[in-house]
C-alpha cells in the first residue's frame, strides 16, 4: 500500500471489556491526528499484567460488536487468533512488524497509547524498536500526566527528541511521539469488572452490544471472573 492511503492508527489493548474510553480514544486519533482509519487490536496473551478476566475469544467478539457501526475504525484479531495455538506473550513490537509487512515501508503507522501505557513503556519488549516501526501518539488520560520529564531516563530522552504534532506523521512513516487531548473520561476496564463483580451496572461505560454481550455470556461476575 502507498503512502497515498493515509496514516493509519493502532490501538492495542486487552480490552477486558472494551469501554466508552477506548472507543472516544480511537475516534478522536482519528479527528485529532488526521489517521485514515484506526484499527484496533486485542491482545492475545497480554505480557505485563495478570492474564485477562475474558478469554481472548470473548474479547475479541466485544470489540468486533462495539465496532461493527462506527465508521473509519476496524478490528485486527490476529494476535487473538494466534493466541489459541500459541501461549507465548503478546508483544507490540510483533504486531508492529505485521503491520508494516503489510503495508510497506512508507505508510505512516501510528500506535495509539494512553499515557498511562505510554509512562510503563520502558518495561515494553524492545521497546526501543517501536519507533523504528510506528509513530506514537499520546492521548491524555485522568490521573496520568503525559511525562515531559528533563531527559533523566531513557524515555524522557526519547520524548524530548520525538516530539512532534499531528502535522508531523504524514510526512515520515515512523519515529515521532506526538501526544494529543481527548475528552477526559475516567473508566477503566478494571473498574467495570469491579462494577460487573458487585452486582452493578455498568450500562453507558461500555456500548450497548457489549453489554448485551457480557449479560448473555455472564461475564466478570465474580471478583476474578471466573
Ligand atoms: P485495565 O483497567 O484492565 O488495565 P484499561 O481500561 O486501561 O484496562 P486497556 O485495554 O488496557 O484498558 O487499554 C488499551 C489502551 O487504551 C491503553 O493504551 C490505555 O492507556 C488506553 N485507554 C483505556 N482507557 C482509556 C481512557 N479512559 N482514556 C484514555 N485512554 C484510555
Amino acid at each position: 500500500m502507498s503512502e497515498a492511503a493515509g496514516a493509519l492508527g493502532i490501538l492495542g489493548g486487552t480490552f477486558d471489556p472494551l469501554h466508552i474510553g477506548h472507543l472516544r480514544l480511537a475516534i478522536e486519533a482519528r479527528e485529532a491526528l488526521g489517521l485514515a482509519e484506526v484499527c484496533l487490536v486485542p491482545a492475545g496473551n497480554p505480557a505485563l499484567r495478570d492474564a485477562p478476566c475474558g478469554t481472548p475469544k470473548d474479547r475479541l467478539a466485544m470489540v468486533e460488536r462495539a465496532l461493527a457501526s462506527l465508521p473509519g475504525c476496524s478490528v485486527g484479531p490476529a494476535e487473538v487468533l494466534n493466541s489459541t495455538a500459541n501461549p507465548a506473550p503478546s508483544y507490540t513490537v510483533h504486531t508492529l512488524q505485521r503491520f508494516r509487512a503489510l503495508h510497506g515501508p512508507q505508510r505512516a503507522l501510528v500506535l495509539l497509547l494512553g499515557a498511562d501505557a505510554f509512562a510503563r513503556l520502558e518495561a515494553w519488549h524492545r521497546w526501543h524498536e517501536l519507533f523504528d516501526l510506528a509513530h506514537v501518539a499520546v492521548a491524555t488520560r485522568p490521573g496520568h500526566d503525559i511525562r515531559v520529564g528533563a531527559g533523566d531516563t531513557a524515555l524522557d530522552a526519547e520524548f524530548l527528541s520525538r516530539k512532534g504534532t499531528a502535522a508531523d506523521l504524514a510526512g515520515v512513516p515512523a519515529g515521532r511521539i506526538v501526544p494529543f487531548a481527548i475528552t477526559a473520561l475516567e473508566i477503566s476496564a478494571t473498574a467495570i469488572r469491579e462494577r460487573l463483580a458487585r452486582g452493578l451496572s455498568v450500562r453507558h461505560l461500555v456500548p450497548d452490544p457489549v453489554l448485551d454481550y457480557i449479560e448473555s455470556h455472564q461475564l466478570y461476575r465474580t471478583p476474578h471472573g471466573h
